[in-house]
């Protein structure tokens, strides 16, 4: 019998959207998927290196695992891949020697060939950290089941990897490499099949997807690559919502928020991470905008599509970052409205330029500001969702909710997840819903009133 595999993902959704790759080649050469890494064969960690916590977490689970392993059943074979296995390579084995593979984030589709030589006894260590020019076409498969009840509705599609921007407290132009395009007709036919097999929204995935075709694809009546792609992608039957993630405010120029205006099929939705508010941490974080270029490029979105959801994401404390800075963050955060944002503390990264500058803020000042700032995103979060009561929303239904599974999820165009009394039949549908109340950062629709008012 083949061995069986478990995958254990760490950090960000192109980490999730990687490992499911890994998995379905996985799969497609005869492993079976381990429920659990009690009974699997392989464990793998897919590991993440943007905040050191991350890191940690994985080498400590690996150092539990190998102890387990060791006792108990010592022939398990332990990898790690992603960007921690990018950026510490023959080091990983080199602390802990019962790790057996170790695979960076240009060679994902090798580790299906690497299992095979370890299993066939040909190598018993394996280390491939190496660029490969093509790699980004590589990540393709998805596990998808064909039994309808559990087919997702929604899937995410790798259009690119990598990214050029150097912001300077970002490790991941250093693990991920240099941008790197797929095409679009490889990009629309992984789509079309996906929507073939039931898949209704599409998120096209990369580390900074406005840069998407920079290099490769040229300007067409003022259409930028990513542009292009978009059109490409909306002409595809079946696909009924495309969002994208994450990309870059640079990035919005007016061909992109002109498409919003155009693509029905392209949701009211935008993750605009601005990772702070002062003009002068900007330019120390290497960002390639102002304030005011955000606020504007906000406000174009919002006249094209009023209803448009804007999220963020923003960086709590970056070395040098002053009070003064801080409330810049505080007044464009209230300005903008957020209907969320994610804040990250910093933490420094080797390597990168942030990680030597000066005015490294004290641990409590970090704590209070993050403080600050939350309560002031959870109260405007608050008011946006209180908006929507009352309001008919239309949704699609992707599943069962998560915290209660009797109950299905949905999300609207502007992506807040609504919950409601449903049932399987659900699935896969756009429905409108009334929404009756709100809780935090969750709806909750009524569908017995469905369309009759
Ligand atoms: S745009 Fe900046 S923050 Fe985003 S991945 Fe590239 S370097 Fe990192």
């Amino acid at each position: 019998m083949m061995p069986s595999v478990y995958i254990k993902t760490y950090g960000c959704q192109m980490n999730e959207r990687d490992s499911e790759a890994v998995a379905a080649q996985l799969v497609a050469k005869g492993y079976t998927l381990a429920s659990s890494e009690a009974v699997a064969d392989v464990i793998l960690l897919n590991t993440c290196s943007v905040r050191d916590a991350a890191e940690q977490k994985a080498i400590g689970k690996m150092q539990t695992l190998a102890a387990e392993m060791r006792r108990t059943r010592p022939e398990v074979v332990l990898g790690f891949l992603g960007c921690m296995a990018q950026s510490r390579g023959q080091q990983l084995i080199d602390k802990l020697p019962d790790v057996d593979l170790v695979v960076g984030t240009q060679k994902f589709h090798r580790t299906a060939d690497y299992l095979d030589d370890i299993f066939a006894g040909k190598r018993t260590k394996v280390v491939d950290v190496g660029e490969e020019q093509g790699s980004e076409a590589a990540i393709r498969e998805h596990i998808l089941n064909g039994n309808t009840a559990e087919s997702p509705v929604t899937a995410f599609v790798s259009i690119m990897q990598g990214c050029n921007q150097y912001c300077t407290f970002c490790i991941v132009p250093y693990t991920r490499g240099g941008e790197r395009s797929r095409t679009i007709p490889d990009i629309v036919a992984e789509c079309r099949e996906l929507a073939a097999r039931g898949v209704r929204e599409i998120t096209l995935l990369g580390q900074i997807v406005t840069s998407y075709g920079k290099r490769d694809i040229p300007v067409r009546d003022g259409k930028s690559g990513f542009v292009q792609l978009l059109e490409a992608v909306h002409e595809i039957e079946g696909v009924e919502r495309i969002r994208f993630t994450s990309p870059h405010p640079k990035g919005y120029g007016d061909d992109l928020v002109e498409a919003y205006a155009r693509l029905p099929k392209l949701v009211e939705s935008a993750h605009l991470p601005v990772q702070s508010g002062s003009d002068r941490l900007l330019k120390l974080m290497h960002r390639g905008y102002t304030r005011e270029r955000f606020l504007g490029i906000i406000e174009k979105l919002r006249r094209v599509r009023p209803e448009m959801g804007i999220t963020t994401d923003i960086i709590v404390v970056l070395p040098g970052e002053t009070e003064l800075d801080f409330e810049e963050t505080l007044s464009l955060a209230r300005e903008v409205e957020f209907d969320n944002a994610y804040i990250f503390k910093y933490s420094p990264r080797k390597d990168t330029p942030a990680a030597a500058m000066p005015g490294q803020v004290a641990q409590a000042a970090k704590e209070e500001r993050n403080a600050r700032l939350l309560a002031l995103i959870n109260e405007i979060g608050a008011r946006h969702y209180e908006k929507c009561v009352g309001r008919q929303e239309q949704i699609l239904v992707e599943g069962p909710s998560k915290k209660n599974p009797a109950r299905m999820m949905g999300r609207t165009r502007n992506n807040k997840i609504v919950v409601f009394e449903g049932s399987g039949r659900h699935r896969g549908q756009i429905m409108d819903v009334k929404i009756k109340r709100a809780g935090s950062f969750t709806l909750y629709g009524d569908p017995a009133i469905l369309n009759v008012d």
